[in-house]
């Protein structure tokens, strides 16, 4: 049952620090992803939304209840390299070339020089950076660094990509920009995605579903269908009553979310953003 599942979390509990210092960011969490879905996490800072990406990366681990990847535990799938990461700082390596940067995956895992370097032309020119394979990161702008970053971590051919707000430094046309260019790419690659963001449209916009948290324990409070497929994904859709109606949804979820009794009194500190390597 889980084969064609690309994530299943089941009851998970993570909680940092004892006595005072205790933080329960995620309490009794449950979600399935299916293979090639879109699943967007959206909800206040601090509801446990990174936690619950660097579980599945198995960067962490739960305190209580299990996770599995493409029906495996999450190490495994990381051992596996069954996944692609991409978060809000790029994480480019300023001495390589882009194309040294996307190849980085394949090299740490003994894939030639050719086929490394035939991978990363593909590669950057799906993400449209044909043109920039041996510039070095400081030569390009942040949202074509952000789309290094996604060609990176596409490199392996993954099934699962997880992003935890790799579009939140850019400004609204670039983001609305790499919107449209990761539906391409998903409709192309069939990769599930788990999406971390702050932004109700961008959830409205990228999700299959959209998963509503609440801060303090970070719980999901709902899970909103939006109904749309990839070809609804174009320009025109931001403009469409539908698309409206979508962000209403989940703005209404976020604010129900947020007003219940055990939001009340939780703080806003944003945690520094964890900046993982990919290799
Ligand atoms: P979000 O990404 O939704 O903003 P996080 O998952 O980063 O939230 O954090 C959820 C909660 O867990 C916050 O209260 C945060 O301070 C706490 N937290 C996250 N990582 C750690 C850690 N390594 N040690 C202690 N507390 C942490
Ligand atoms: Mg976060």
């Amino acid at each position: 049952m889980t084969a064609q599942h690309a994530v299943v979390v089941d009851t998970v509990d993570k909680v940092f620090g004892t006595g005072e210092r205790r933080v329960v960011a995620l309490d009794k969490v449950s979600l399935t992803v299916a293979a090639g879905e879109f699943v967007s996490l959206i909800g206040p800072s601090g509801c446990g939304k990174s936690t619950l990406l660097r579980l599945l990366a198995d960067l962490d681990e739960p305190s209580a209840g299990t996770i599995t990847v493409f029906g495996k535990p999450a190490k495994q799938a990381r051992i596996d390299q069954d996944y692609g990461i991409a978060f809000q700082q790029s994480g480019l390596l300023p001495w390589r070339t882009i194309a040294a940067n996307v190849e980085l995956p394949l090299e740490v895992h003994g894939v030639g020089k050719r086929e490394r370097r035939e991978r990363a032309r593909e590669l950057l020119e799906l993400v449209g950076l044909a043109d920039f394979l041996d510039k070095h990161p400081d030569q390009l702008s942040g949202g074509m660094q952000q789309r290094v970053a996604i060609a990176r971590a596409l490199a392996e051919r993954p099934k699962l990509l997880l992003m935890d707000e790799p579009f939140g430094a850019l400004d609204e046309m670039t983001r609305e920009y790499l919107q449209g260019e990761l539906v391409r790419i998903c409709a192309e690659t069939g990769a599930a995605v788990v999406f971390v963001t702050h932004s109700i449209p961008e959830a409205a916009f990228l999700s299959d579903r959209v998963v509503v948290m609440s801060p303090r324990p970070g719980r999901i409070r709902a899970v909103l269908e939006t109904g749309f497929s990839s070809a609804d994904r174009g320009a025109g859709m931001r403009e469409d009553p539908s698309f409206f109606a979508a962000v209403t949804r989940v703005r209404e979820a976020l604010g129900a979310a947020h007003h219940e009794p055990e939001a009340l009194g939780a703080a806003h500190d944003e945690p520094t953003p964890h900046a993982e390597p990919v290799a």
